[in-house]
């Protein structure tokens, strides 16, 4: 393609428009448009360093992009093991154990 536009550039013989009707959108809407369009996203991956039978490490950046993009859409990916959450949500300090850690905290060894 970049052939192709560098050398119809160079010659002056026609004018490009070159369309990317993802750009706009954010990787939730993409994979909820492509879910609406049918894809089987079973059948694809984004990893940069997948293993010898093509199954994504998810660890690297781009399966990490396409996991939040699927939390986010409220999915999991379906080629990696769980679902990543894009940030894990603080533990809430009021549903902690009253026991474990609580004010008077373990027994100690006197008592
Ligand atoms: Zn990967």
């Amino acid at each position: 393609m970049a052939n192709l536009a560098t050398k119809a550039g160079v010659e002056g013989r026609q004018n490009l428009t070159i369309h990317a009707p993802l750009i706009t959108l954010t990787k939730a809407e993409i994979i909820r448009r492509g879910l609406a369009l049918g894809v089987d996203y079973a059948l694809t991956h984004s990893c940069y360093d997948p293993d010898g039978a093509g199954t994504p490490c998810g660890s690297c950046d781009s399966c990490l992009l396409r996991a939040k993009g699927f939390a986010e859409a409220g999915l999991a990916d379906p080629v990696l093991p769980g679902p990543v959450l894009p940030d894990p949500v603080p533990a809430d300090p009021l549903l902690a154990d009253p026991v474990v850690g609580g004010p008077t905290g373990p027994a100690g060894p006197g008592s």
